[in-house]
């Protein structure tokens, strides 16, 4: 019998199987697709998540191959109207890195193979939990039957553990809905995150390794145009930056929404990640804290607390990112003419505070006195 049987292997899911094995924990995950996504997804790694990556092993590798954003330029009209410095919250990460979600899973399933040879089975669907007993759980995954004293769901958002404990996802669908692309560099920005507060609505652009950028255009819903040519014109419109569509390596389209489980615990099985949370990817943060709920799942499971302390760590630490991303998707929405200097005006008074600044930024950065740290040991 298995410690820990995980369910899918998101980087969730194999940070969580990496932390365990570290500390001489059995673990198998179980996948239920037979090779690996190749979309740069979440590029965001804020400095918790940072510092999980270090402590299972793929700090070196991860920060060879990112690219440091070390601050952000908010702009309108074509000025600049505010700016952010991240070197205001010091610490040993001053900065988000910027690294493609398909990078960030190859580095720990390469890490999680070398500690825990063959324990990653693809194409293995979790089908459904048989019993549960005071010490250990059975489960049916990839046509057979296994036990294993604790079970994790990390399968994202449309959680088959989950729908299958019957556990409840209460939130919202918001009314925000993007377009996004990744596209070669062409605007001499650099390391620099920009935000372009357009009045039709915000264009998010980040750095990405590999002199590619990110880019993230509010619209009011999908015309079912997901093109590249489509997304250029909307960026070229708002931002008068010119891509170059043929060259634009990915497109999508989503809407964003907030969930949560009342409770990521129930009885010997857990739920983190997407799987106990959806949260905006607006502001970037859900990666991050669904690598912290894998430290601290980790941490109670190998120290033999009371797994009852997960919601008490995790669920008000998703909350806030929820808050905070919502806040994120409020700025960037559609304002009629009248209201745009009104509003510039605004984040340039804000912005001119320094104590304010410093607080956006451990927001932006998961740094503030919000966030509790898990023991590494
Ligand atoms: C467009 C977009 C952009 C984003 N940008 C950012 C960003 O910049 N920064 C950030 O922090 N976050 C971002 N996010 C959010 C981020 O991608 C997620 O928070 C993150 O992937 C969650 O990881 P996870 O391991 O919990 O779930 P997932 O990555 O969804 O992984 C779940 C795994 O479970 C597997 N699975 C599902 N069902 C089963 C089953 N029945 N049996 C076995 N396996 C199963 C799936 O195949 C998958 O491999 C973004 C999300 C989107 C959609």
């Amino acid at each position: 019998m298995d410690d820990v049987a995980i369910i899918g292997a998101g980087p969730v899911g194999l940070a969580l199987a990496i932390l365990l094995a570290q500390r001489g924990r059995s673990v198998r995950v179980f996948e239920q697709r037979s090779a690996p996504v190749a979309h740069s997804r979440a590029i965001g790694l804020h400095p918790p998540a940072q510092k999980v990556l270090e402590q299972v092993g793929v700090g070196p590798a991860a920060q060879r191959g990112g690219v440091q954003i070390r601050g952000g330029l908010g702009i309108s009209r074509g000025r600049s109207i505010a700016s952010m410095d991240f070197s205001a919250i010091g610490g040993q990460y001053p900065y988000v890195l910027s690294l493609p979600q398909q990078v960030t899973e190859q580095l720990l399933r390469e890490r999680l193979e070398q500690l825990a040879p063959g324990s990653l089975m693809l194409a293995s669907a979790f089908e459904q939990v048989l019993g549960q007993s005071g010490q250990s759980v059975e489960f049916a995954a990839g046509g057979a039957l296994h036990r294993a004293r604790w079970l994790a769901g990390a399968d994202g958002v449309r959680s088959a553990v989950r729908t299958d404990l019957g556990v409840g996802f209460a939130g919202r669908d918001h009314r925000d809905s993007y377009l996004m692309g990744d596209f070669p560099d062409t605007t001499g920005l650099a390391h620099t995150a920009a935000l372009f507060l357009h009045q039709e609505g915000i264009v998010e652009s980040f750095p990405l390794p590999g002199a590619l950028r990110r880019w993230v255009v509010r619209i009011e819903q999908t015309q079912g145009d997901e093109s590249p040519g489509t997304l250029a014109e909307a960026i070229c419109q708002r931002t008068g930056y010119l891509l170059e569509a043929e060259a634009c390596t990915m497109t999508s389209y989503f809407g964003t929404a907030t969930r949560m489980v009342p409770s990521m615990v129930h009885g010997r099985v857990v739920l983190l990640g997407d799987a106990a949370h959806q949260i905006s990817p607006i502001g970037g943060q859900g990666l991050s804290l669904g690598l912290a709920d894998a430290q601290a799942v980790a941490h109670l499971i190998a120290a033999r607390a009371p797994i009852e302390a997960l919601d008490d760590l995790r669920l008000g630490a998703a909350r806030s990112t929820a808050r905070r991303a919502q806040v994120n998707m409020l700025l960037g929405r559609a304002l009629p003419r009248w209201a745009v200097p009104l509003r510039d005006s605004a984040i340039s008074c804000l912005a001119s505070s320094a104590w304010l600044s410093e607080k956006v930024a451990r927001d932006f950065t998961m740094t503030g006195p919000g966030q509790r740290s898990i023991p590494v040991a």
